[in-house]
């Protein structure tokens, strides 16, 4: 029986991780964690009966104490959400909370030997050579939920990693895929949370609007598969069927396909090394016909050229940029900013920043604050 924690499980990825965990009988929930959504924790809690959950308010999470009894402890804030990451009795925990909020528990996670499903892909962008440092020196797994990065983990199955020549991310394109810059401009928020294939989070379905999305998993990809810039290609796929690819020196490529549906990657992460029989729908390729792919945009699509440039300049930089972006897209979310001005606004933070080297997270966490005020003084 393998014991978990899911932190941000009232979230897209966090919700259909316990669909996952209803098919595969053999996953006990430890603990669970919301922030805003506490009627929802609370039907979790109730079939799943975890030891302990989180919620990020303290008054919240008073009330709900009280609601609850002693079936189920209630703890609160940042504490809470590292005190569920490193229960002696589990084994795994999934990052499935949004931004740069999941990086102290995923290290701390570490920190006590835990295997980390990662759908968190913001801690990854912003600390990656902290994080696979302890990874390694812990010896834990660091098994990836996002689609493109599962593939890629699939396509690397027994093979060297002197053997891959490079990696082909493969991109939806987004709504507003073959846009103009001036077309972009008029975009409204109604219009951007709009994805053709995947049904996602606010925050990430913005982020896959403007390509920024491609580019944390740029940067997530050269962490996870330890690659140079120059390794990591993307390619516009708008029928997500081939989640991504890797290209070996000897010219072959090799794909992973599927369906668009996040429980695939999630259960391949939850099962690994195993693979298990599940009653999802199957990919029909007959069905499907024609499968397209094209260079993506960079003129365009300024929010993808950025990350290949946060790259480039390397040590601090893929902090500012995703920072300046958490930021830009809460206020747009809140209708105070325009479509155009989020990748205005990860360009000013990267312009303005002069790189340095972080060594844990507090580091991380005063290049994270020092974007923030940029953003909010501009
Ligand atoms: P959602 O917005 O749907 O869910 C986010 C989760 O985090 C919710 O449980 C939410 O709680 C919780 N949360 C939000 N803010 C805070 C906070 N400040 N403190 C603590 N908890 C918080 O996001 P997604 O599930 O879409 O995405 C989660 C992560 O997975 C992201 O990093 C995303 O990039 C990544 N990912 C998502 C994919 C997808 O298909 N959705 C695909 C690949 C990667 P509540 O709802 O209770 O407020
Ligand atoms: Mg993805």
């Amino acid at each position: 029986m393998r014991k978990i924690t899911i932190l941000g499980s009232t979230g897209s990825i966090g919700k259909q991780t316990l669909e996952v965990i209803r098919e595969q009988k053999n996953i006990e929930i430890v603990a669970l964690t919301a922030n805003q959504n506490i009627e929802l924790l609370e039907q979790q809690i109730h079939e799943f009966n975890p030891k302990c959950v989180v919620v990020m308010d303290e008054k919240k999470a008073m009330t709900l104490q009280k609601k609850m009894g002693h079936k189920t402890e209630v703890l609160w804030g940042m504490d809470g959400l590292i005190t569920v990451s490193t229960l002696s009795e589990i084994d795994l925990v999934v990052t499935a909370i949004v931004g740069m909020i999941g990086l102290r528990p995923t290290i701390a996670a570490i920190k006590s030997g835990k295997d980390i499903a990662l759908a968190n892909k913001e801690t990854l962008v912003t600390a990656g050579a902290i994080i696979m440092d302890l990874v390694k020196k812990h010896n834990v797994r660091l098994l990836p939920v996002d689609s493109e990065h599962s593939a890629i983990f699939q396509c690397l199955n027994g093979e060297q990693t002197s053997a891959v020549e490079s990696i082909i991310l493969t991109a939806s394109g987004g709504p507003f895929r073959g846009y103009t810059k001036k077309r972009l401009e008029e975009v409204t928020l109604e219009q951007a949370l709009k994805h053709p294939n995947w049904s996602m989070g606010a925050k990430i379905t913005i982020d896959s609007s403007t390509l920024v999305n491609k580019g944390l998993e740029v940067i997530e990809a050269k962490w996870l598969f330890d690659l140079r810039r120059e390794q990591i290609q993307v390619v516009v796929h708008p029928q997500s069927i081939v989640h991504s690819m890797v290209e070996f020196i000897d010219g072959s490529i090799i794909a992973q396909m599927g369906l668009p549906d996040m429980k695939l990657p999630i259960q391949y992460a939850l099962a690994y090394p195993e693979r298990v029989i599940n009653p999802y729908p199957r990919l029909k390729l007959g069905d499907i016909g024609t499968l397209t792919f094209e260079e993506p945009d960079l003129q365009v699509f300024r929010g993808l050229a950025l990350a290949f440039d946060a790259l480039r300049e390397g040590g601090s930089m893929p902090i500012v940029y995703n920072a300046a972006n958490e930021s830009a897209v809460d206020m747009f979310l809140k209708q105070e900013i325009k479509y155009k001005d989020i990748v205005t606004i990860i360009d000013q933070a990267m312009t303005k920043h002069n790189v340095t080297i972080c060594k844990d997270e507090t580091d991380v966490i005063e290049i994270e604050s020092w974007t923030r005020n940029i953003v909010r003084n501009r």
